[in-house]
């Protein structure tokens, strides 16, 4: 016989940890408790060595689906004799390392009881239990119990009570607990968001997507707009409904099969598309998918997710086998609704019809974006399902820290320890709403973790809404600036461990550089303490700024100028006014500031391959350049020159060949193809000259350029073949989205240095 007292860090409270550790004990027929402390849990058990060993291993090798292990330790006790395993009442503090788990899908236990006509909740849009359902988004404080969830207002009845209280239940303290009657209840609204009296609103709302309404639902994060796929006029309405909107919509289904039946999933794919967290997962189309042409309209890809609350199930299985559109509930760029009076608001005038329900939102909490290029995850947007998911640290934050992060795709990260808790998506901060939302967000996630910044990391762009917000804060935190491209490849490091000194690749479409110009094809060498500028690309004039930005020919004729060409590829489309007035612009240098931005490069050639010349959004002609080229043979490069130190890639002779074979009418696929190959090739050359200078063999790769999956895959290719050792984002996306977490790597190794030196 002997005794063990084992200690657990990690995700284990608020996931039915407690429960599943009884059973186990139960199983290997050992006595002891469980209990919850500060930052984990406690367990003691005695018995049998080989039972206890058992135990041991099957807590370690398969812990309860929410649940995660990050440290586990034992040391020896003196058995009491306890014959029976029990749950002992928890005493936790207000911790210093609270954990939340994210939203999760319904388990398969509740979705058997969803479909089950003699279970009590049988179509419960509601129903969930320790291994599912709501968290992150019901949460309002800490630390996690039912009375700091939007659910407080729910009594439960005496049935859910019981499970709640009985250690031996899935639903043994499951917070957001419910039934029919007891819980949240449905309410189905008309057009002008007044309740319509309806004895079945989900029948009601069935009814609806099947008569081609559009329908606004409220979900777990915020609200969604749903209509049937399949019809081309509800889907076509609901695109001229938002306004500008030329983005895909993503598409919910039933299951894996009806998915399938729409887009290509291969097994690393359905991993994602079936995980806890739900992402939308980008998927290659068939050839003729069964949806409207106006869901994604041109895209060889359709973003797919499965149903992941109870009411998702319900409406999706209704569907017939028809996918479902699901569109984030706002205009244009704005946050996602998730407010009830707000969404009546703002939805109405599009929304034919509302489902909503009285369990309030606290957080709003977008989808999930993800997919799989070249054998591994690529994230494109962690919300939903991963947030607020702490990640490790390579180094510990001596003190809290928040980094701010970008501007457009804006999310934040506060560092507490080896932790980095990154916030969901907020969105582009330019709107004022999500600047608000950004704001709430920031001080929530100080409330809930009990983190309080004594140290606030932001980008060095003075104009970025979230360094405003840190200058803001200044009074009382010291801030740190921190370059943005080396917060990219910070991000990458952070994310895979690295600590020594690295190539890092970051492309993107702009960031402030060092000398005030703006930065976007940049080759650092360096690690979190600091970096080198040794490449970048050769610095052209970006007329107008902004409005280069959305009108891609303006960038096309800037680099047609740059490389001493003339303008003839673009006078069929483009008056000579208008090149005249750019000529003038460039030659005088108003508002025509200079960038290095692959980002820009791709927008010009692009408009030269004929791709587009204005878009509705940031990298429009460079996606749409991707679509064209990426089902082509690989072929050779352009030839581009390399000179200097900094070395500097010329540019001219890329865009003098793009030019030649756009005048012979050669089409966006193959000028496409080539292009890829080209920068795939000249990264290669550059880090090799960079690896003979330094010795050093990794490359990270980082920026929103990488999002590009041809360019992605041409580049490891390429690198591989050169013998190096590439690393690239697999947790957080390469865009902005993910700078946060290298701001807070660069702040924690600053800060440590800080405190050794003094
Ligand atoms: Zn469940
Ligand atoms: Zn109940
Ligand atoms: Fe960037």
């Amino acid at each position: 016989m002997e005794r063990r007292r084992i200690a657990i860090r990690g995700i284990v409270q608020g996931v039915g940890f407690r429960p599943f550790v009884h059973g186990l004990a139960a199983r290997h027929g050992l006595g002891g408790f469980v209990r919850n402390e500060t930052g984990g849990v406690l367990i003691e058990v005695e018995g049998e060595t080989g039972a206890v060993e058992a135990f041991l291993r099957s807590l370690e090798a398969s812990p309860p689906p929410l649940a995660r292990i990050d440290e586990l330790s034992w040391r020896p006790s003196t058995p009491r004799g306890d014959a029976w395993f029990t749950i002992e009442p928890s005493e936790i503090a207000a911790s210093d390392r609270i954990v939340l788990t994210p939203d999760a899908a319904t388990c398969a236990d509740c979705l058997a009881e969803l479909f089950d006509p003699a279970d009590r909740r049988y179509r419960y849009p509601f129903l969930n239990c320790t291994n599912c359902g709501p968290r992150f988004t019901i949460v309002t404080g800490a630390p996690y119990d039912r009375a700091r969830t939007t659910m407080a207002s729910f009594v439960m009845c005496a049935e859910c009570l019981r499970e709640y209280q009985d250690p031996r239940d899935r639903r043994f303290h499951a917070e957001p607990i419910a039934c029919p009657a007891c819980g949240p209840r449905l309410v189905f609204l008309d057009a002008r968001g007044i309740a319509v009296e309806a004895r079945d609103p989900l029948a009601e709302a069935i009814a609806a997507l099947h008569e081609g309404w559009i329908l606004a639902l409220k979900g777990l994060g915020g609200y969604h707009l749903a209509c049937a796929a399949g019809d081309e006029a509800a889907v076509a309405t609901l695109r001229a409904c938002k306004h500008r909107e030329e983005r895909p919509f993503a598409v919910m289904t039933a299951d894996v099969e009806a998915a399938r039946r729409l887009v290509a999933i291969s097994p690393d794919e359905e991993t994602l598309l079936t995980s806890r967290g739900r992402p939308i997962v980008l998927l290659q189309k068939r050839a003729k998918p069964r949806v409207a042409h106006s869901v994604a309209p041109g895209n060889p890809r359709l973003g797919v997710m499965l149903p992941y609350t109870p009411l998702h199930y319900l409406l999706a299985r209704a569907m017939n086998g028809e996918p479902l559109v699901m569109t984030s509930g706002n205009r244009s760029d704005e946050p996602i609704v998730y407010d009830d009076a707000d969404a009546i608001k703002r939805l109405s005038g599009i929304a034919d019809r509302f489902l909503t329900h009285d369990r309030p939102i606290h957080m709003r909490c977008d989808d999930s974006v993800t997919r799989v290029t070249a054998g591994a995850e690529a994230p494109i947007r962690r919300s939903r399902g991963s947030a607020p998911r702490p990640l490790p640290l390579p180094i510990a934050c001596p003190r809290p820290i928040l980094a701010v992060g970008a501007h457009q795709k804006a999310t934040f990260a506060l560092g507490r320890q080896r932790e980095a808790l990154i916030s969901h998506h907020i969105g582009d901060l330019d709107h004022y709403e999500a600047y608000r939302s950004f704001t709430l967000a920031v001080a929530h996630y100080e409330r809930l973790f009990a983190c309080t910044p004594e140290l606030i990391v932001h980008d060095m762009h003075p104009d970025y809404a979230s360094t405003r917000y840190a200058l803001e804060r200044s009074n009382e935190i010291p801030l740190m600036a921190v370059q943005h491209h080396h917060a990219h490849v910070a991000s990458c490091m952070a994310e895979h461990g690295l600590a020594e000194p690295v190539i890092g690749v970051a492309f993107d479409g702009s960031g402030y550089g060092l000398d005030g110009t703006i930065w976007g094809g940049e080759f650092l060498v360096g690690d979190y303490r600091g970096f080198c500028r040794r490449a970048h690309f050769r610095p052209v004039a970006l007329p107008g700024g902004e409005q280069a930005i959305r009108e891609p020919w303006r960038i096309a004729a800037a680099h047609l100028l740059d490389a001493g060409l003339d303008f003839e590829l673009l006078r069929a489309r483009v008056s000579e006014q208008a090149l005249a007035a750019l000529t003038r612009q460039i030659e005088r240098r108003l508002n025509a500031p200079l960038a290095s931005s692959v980002g820009r490069l791709f927008d010009a050639v692009a408009a030269l391959a004929g791709v587009r010349d204005r878009v509705a959004y940031e990298g429009q002609a460079a996606v749409e350049l991707e679509w064209a080229a990426e089902n082509e043979m690989a072929s050779e490069p352009y030839p581009f020159a390399l000179s200097g130190d900094p070395i500097v890639v010329d540019t001219r002779p890329i865009i003098a060949a793009v030019a030649a074979y756009a005048r012979l009418n050669r089409g966006a696929r193959v000028i496409g193809r080539r292009f890829h190959a080209t920068m795939a090739e000249v990264v290669a050359q550059v880090c090799a000259r960079m690896a003979d200078a330094t010795g050093l063999e990794k490359v990270v790769l980082s920026g929103g350029v990488f999002l590009n999956a041809l360019l992605a895959r041409d580049v490891l290719s390429r690198l591989d073949r050169g013998g190096f050792q590439v690393f690239r984002h697999r947790l957080v996306p390469p865009s902005d989205a993910g700078l946060c977490l290298g701001q807070l790597a660069i702040a924690a190794a600053a800060d440590e240095s800080r405190r050794i030196n003094r």
